[in-house]
């Protein structure tokens, strides 16, 4: 019965695909720019050294069990998180105004929020905005939650920089009420975030046309380094009294990328009613999250909640952000200074610089991406994108060159 005009054959994860590619390719100087994980400079996974030191004391603990966690997770991870992103003195953690669940990494918080706006979000059309483009996922995400969707722009060819009149005013003109998912730092796939003054502004738009944010943060310490700066946003938002909801990943600043471990925040409002408001809300989380994954995994809560609650290892996973950051950043001047020397043109870069995270959108056109792919086999994404993390001193000379004959 399942014949193919009712399940067509799907296409292949672009990104997945990509990566299959790479491993097959056995040209000697392949350069791996698809995927947004972390490589160290001999282009290795890096198992960050203070994780390494959590899971020696996860080994040694004779308490440790494989029961099941409560739906809601592990409390210790959760409520570690919530400090992380909201800030340990937050209004809303102090008045409890906050519920959080463990999650299947950032992914499935962006789900589990999805998921429970399209069951509860009140306002008539229903529908969220996000930014053009946005991380691939997010339109397959709200899709198969049935939650209707809509752009904004977001980036500006021209400037390869921020689209920002673009972007506030489709924001200004959404229906009010709209839901409205914003990136908190290192947007993917542009590298490119408001400033403190944008940030502001997008705030002053959101609250005039009572729309909600929701805040998917998957890369705090990991885009410049410093925890508190690329939390700023989401901080600002709370600040100003804002209901929001945020989608927290500890794939990236953790390197745990397949321990999945994630969270899911709802912070409503003050008010004499946010206590029983959020006590709903999070009843209602809970009984999502129950049909859905029942309850989370435990062991990369584990690792992240014996680094964040003690502060000699969290002062040591701060110096391991540092390191993936800076080496990250680094990379960034040297592929825009080899390029500039290329083409002789001092400037002409400048973009890559300016951008900030895992990702650059370097603004190659899809047929210049694939050509240096299939000339040079440097592998990124069509839409130009690539993972800054895949470049080292061993290979960037070697890239900005094939970049540079491509864009000629
Ligand atoms: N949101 C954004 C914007 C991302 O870039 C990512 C990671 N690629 C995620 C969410 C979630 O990733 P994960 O499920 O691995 O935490």
């Amino acid at each position: 019965v399942f014949h193919d005009d009712i399940v067509p054959l799907a296409p292949e994860d672009p990104l997945f695909g990509l990566m299959a590619a790479y491993k097959k390719d056995d040209f000697d100087k392949k350069v791996d720019l698809g995927i947004g994980a972390y490589r160290d400079n001999n282009a290795q996974p890096w198992v960050l050294p203070v994780v390494k030191k959590a899971e020696e004391l996860l080994r040694k603990d004779p308490k440790l069990n494989h029961e099941y966690l409560p739906i809601a997770g592990l409390a210790d991870f959760t409520v570690a998180a919530q400090k992380l992103i909201l800030g340990a003195d937050s209004p809303a953690i102090k008045d409890k105004r906050v519920v959080s669940l463990q999650t299947i990494s950032g992914t499935g918080a962006v789900h589990l929020g999805g998921l429970f706006l399209a069951h509860f979000y009140p306002r008539n059309p229903k529908q969220l905005y996000f930014s053009s483009p946005t991380w691939a996922n997010h339109n397959q995400i709200f899709s198969n939650v049935k939650l209707p969707t809509k752009s904004y722009p977001y980036f500006s060819p021209l400037t390869k920089g921020l689209d920002f009149d673009g972007m506030r005013s489709t924001i200004e003109k959404a229906p009010e009420g709209s839901i409205i998912l914003l990136h908190a730092c290192a947007h993917n796939p542009t590298g490119v975030d408001p400033t403190r003054d944008q940030w502001k502004e997008i705030a002053k738009v959101i609250r005039a046309r009572n729309h909600f944010p929701f805040f998917d943060c998957a890369y705090q310490g990991f885009a410049s380094g410093d925890l508190e700066n690329d939390a700023w946003a989401v901080r600002y938002f709370v600040s100003e009294g804002f209901e929001l909801c945020i989608a927290q990943s500890f794939a990236k600043n953790f390197g745990l990328y397949a321990e999945r471990t994630g969270v899911f925040h709802f912070v409503t409002g003050a008010g004499p009613d946010a206590q029983r408001t959020i006590a709903r809300i999070g009843s209602q989380l809970t009984l999502l999250q129950r049909s859905e994954i029942s309850n989370p995994p435990a062991y990369g809560a584990r690792v992240a909640s014996l680094v964040l609650n003690d502060p000699e290892l969290f002062k040591e996973w701060q110096a391991n952000l540092r390191t993936m950051a800076g080496r990250i950043i680094d990379m960034r001047k040297a592929l825009r200074s080899k390029l500039e020397e290329l083409n002789g043109k001092e400037g002409s870069w400048k973009h890559i610089t300016d951008q900030i995270g895992m990702f650059s959108f370097t603004g190659l056109t899809e047929k210049q991406a694939v050509k240096v792919k299939d000339d040079a086999h440097v592998y990124m994404t069509k839409n130009g994108r690539i993972s800054m993390a895949g470049l080292n001193t061993g290979n960037v000379d070697y890239t900005a060159k094939a970049i540079d004959k491509v864009v000629r």
